[in-house]
Parts: structure tokens; sequence; C-alpha cells
């Protein structure tokens, strides 16, 4: 379902790995991708990336926003005897750890390690042995026998992801780590081309920003937006998709893997951002589904929208099973109607949009 070139795309971002604050691998390959289809590419200091598509110095200039970096661990302690102990980068599940196997990037590459599991002939269960562990009962077991080997290959701060890649369930589904927000990094950069290789329909300027830090406060998305102050943001991320075993729908709502991407109502989503969209997907027969804000989105859109004077923004997001864990799974239909809706919507802005209320 994926054109050739989109599906390396997508597998390069996916197998970088890009884990919460050491963003900078996974930053080069969507900075190399973008060269081709806007104008101009630059970063900042923590390394948010931006590519713009120029048309006029006078014209309203949108933003298309995704976060670029995913979960993970750091190593926080090595024991005398070489083992590994972990801390979380974002909010990693430590409940799913044991038994997983996970690359320690260390500066000139990786160490593969696994996480201990011990053997359920040999748990105490009368001593809490089968207790959920908390980060600092998981330890990581990479072959050697003391700190000083260790040391030779890791070092205190190294970051963490586990070992999974991008698969294909089927011609539709696809699994895999980092999905959040990896994919919503791959799908700015699928808009960006759609809009480059339509330059002459395009009536505003539209930069598109893949930014740092998300997953632990959205402080990438915060310096980058009151940096370029835009007129207009539209973000992505992914949301919980609610149609598996056990999850209380009347409390989390109802979204469906397949249905289309979601569009948030209320709090930071802007009314009148909201309504070009809802607009953009009933002119384009893209079916969305809609969820409510409560008092956050938990994206990057609540880092945006309140700088400086107000930046009317949205968030788009794509339904993803298995949030935070290693086998996060999503359609690539939706991916692709939230890849459209985005580029028709940035298409449908007038060179003096405003959106006031
Ligand atoms: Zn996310």
């Amino acid at each position: 379902m994926l054109d050739q070139e989109s599906q390396t795309l997508l597998e390069e971002l996916i197998i970088t790995p890009s884990p919460t604050g050491y963003e900078s691998k996974g930053q080069q390959i969507w900075k190399d991708y973008l060269k081709k289809y806007s104008d101009r590419v630059e970063s900042d200091a923590y390394g948010s990336a931006l590519a713009r598509i120029e048309t006029n110095a006078d014209v309203a200039t949108v933003m298309i926003e995704a976060h670029a970096d995913e979960i993970g661990m750091v190593v926080q302690h090595i024991s005398d005897k070489g083992f590994v102990t972990l801390n979380k980068l974002g909010g990693s599940d430590s409940t799913i750890a044991r038994g997983k196997r996970v690359y320690i990037h260390n500066k000139s590459g990786r160490v593969t390690g696994v996480v201990g599991n011990t053997a359920i002939h040999l748990q105490d269960n009368k001593n809490g042995g089968g207790k959920q562990p908390a980060w600092k009962d998981i330890y990581v077991d990479i072959g050697v026998s003391s700190k000083e080997e260790a040391l030779e290959m890791i070092q205190v701060g190294d970051p963490v992801t586990y070992t999974d890649d991008l698969e294909f369930l089927n011609d539709e589904i696809i699994t895999g780590r980092a999905l959040d927000n990896r994919i919503g990094s791959f799908a700015i950069a699928r808009v960006m081309r759609n809009l480059y290789t339509q330059k002459n329909k395009l009536k505003v300027n539209v930069m598109a920003l893949n930014s740092i830090q998300e997953e632990v406060g959205g402080f990438g998305a915060r310096m980058m937006s009151f940096r370029h102050m835009p007129d207009a943001a539209i973000v992505t991320d992914v949301t919980h998709a609610t149609d598996t075993p056990g999850i209380n729908n009347k409390e989390h709502g109802t979204v469906k893997l397949g249905e289309g991407p979601t569009v948030q109502h209320g709090g930071a989503n802007h009314p009148g951002v909201v309504e070009l969209i809802e607009k953009t997907a009933s002119n384009h027969k893209i079916s969305i589904q809609h969820e409510a804000t409560s008092i956050r989105t938990g994206t990057d859109t609540d880092s945006i929208f309140y700088q400086r004077t107000g930046i009317p923004s949205a968030l788009i997001s794509l339904p993803l099973r298995y949030m935070h864990s290693p086998v996060e799974t999503a359609s690539l239909t939706d991916l692709e109607n939230l890849v459209t809706l985005m580029t028709e919507t940035v298409l449908a802005m007038e060179p003096d949009q405003e959106f006031t209320l």
C-alpha cells in the first residue's frame, strides 16, 4: 500500500533509534529526506528540525508538527557483577520489560543485552517474586561478569531501546517499537512531499517541525513555536485506539483502528482550525473519528497553542493500539488518510488566513 520511497523512509525512521534526549540520528534521516521536498531545512540548538516551503513573504504561515522522539530507557547503574540497571526515558512501562532484548546505544554503535527474567521455577512468590516490577527491579545482562568489563562497552547515561523494528502483520496493519511518534515524523514528511510537488496550488507558507523531547514535556515544540510564531499549527501524534479487549469505552472513549484519523475538540484545539479540518475531511470524503480533550491533549499541541499571544492550533491523531510498548500497532489506511487530511487542510488555507473567535 505504501509506495517504495515511503516504505523505505518509514522503515529507516523506525529502525533508527531516537529516544527522548538522544534524537540526533533519527533527525538526520528526516532532514536528509526533507531536503528533496522543501526549500530550506534547519535545526535549533537542541536538535528540533524544521523544513520550510516558501511561497510569498506576505502570506500566512502554517506549521505542521510531530514529535521526533520515542520513549526508551537509560543506563542508570552498573553493578560490580556487570548487571545494568535501567531508568525510563518518558513513559516506558516497566511491567513489560522482562524477557525482552534491548540495544544499549554507546558512542560507537550498540551493545545487545537481555532483560533478565528469573525462571518461573525459581521465582519465590512468598517474597514478592510475582509482583509487577518497577524499573529499579529490572536489570540487563550484557554477557559480562564484572563492572570493569561492562564499562569497556557502555557507560551510565547511554540510552536503551528494545530491539523490535517495523513489521507488517498484513498489507494493512503494521507493528513495531516507536510508532509513537516516528510515524508522525513520517506523516509530516509525506505531507511536505505532497505540498512541495503541488507548490503551485499552495497559498500559504509552510513549516514542518519535527520536535525533540515531547515525551518528557513538549520542550522542542515550545522552543521552536516560540521562535517562529506561525499563524496556525496542525499537530499530529498517535492516540489510543480503544477497540481491544479490556478497555472501558465509557471512560476512555471509542476510537477504532482503520476508521480514520481522530480530530480532538476542546482545550488547546482552536474551534476555527478544527472546523476547517472537519470541512476538509467532508469535502474529500475522508472518514474521521472524534475525541474530547478533558484538560490536556497530552501532545505537543499543549506546548504550542499558548506561546506568546497564542497560536491557533489543532490536533489530528493516528489511532494506535498498545501505546508505549514494543508492539505498537497501527493501520496504513488511517496513516494515508491522515496524510491526505493534513495536506488538503493546508491547501485549503487562504493567503490571509486568520483564525479568530
Ligand atoms: Zn507521542
